[in-house]
């Protein structure tokens, strides 16, 4: 199960979703400039066991309007399922 939202600067917790019509994540209204069902870019992104971070910024107004935050799934970690997926054949 995949948990993908934006925390925005108030603190506020809101579900990403995909606007279908073009693609990308959005965030409904976007805080800064008011855009309708405006998509997000995310940028610096990084990561914890087992949680991804970006900064998202609108895409109409450029503004930085909060952090992405999309958990993901793991037993071992992130950094442990990618060097599994993309690696050499690990023996344990
Ligand atoms: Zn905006």
């Amino acid at each position: 199960m995949t948990r993908s939202i934006i925390c925005l600067h108030d603190g506020k917790a809101i579900p990403l979703r995909i606007n279908q019509a073009h693609g990308a994540a959005t965030v409904g209204a976007c805080p800064a400039c008011s855009t309708a069902d405006v998509g997000v870019s995310g940028r610096n992104q990084r990561h914890d066991h087992d949680t991804y971070y970006a900064d998202a910024y609108c895409i109409a107004c450029c503004a930085h309007i909060g952090t992405i935050e999309v958990t993901v799934s793991t037993i071992f970690g992130i950094e442990e399922d990618q060097a599994v997926l993309n690696g050499r054949v690990r023996v344990y």
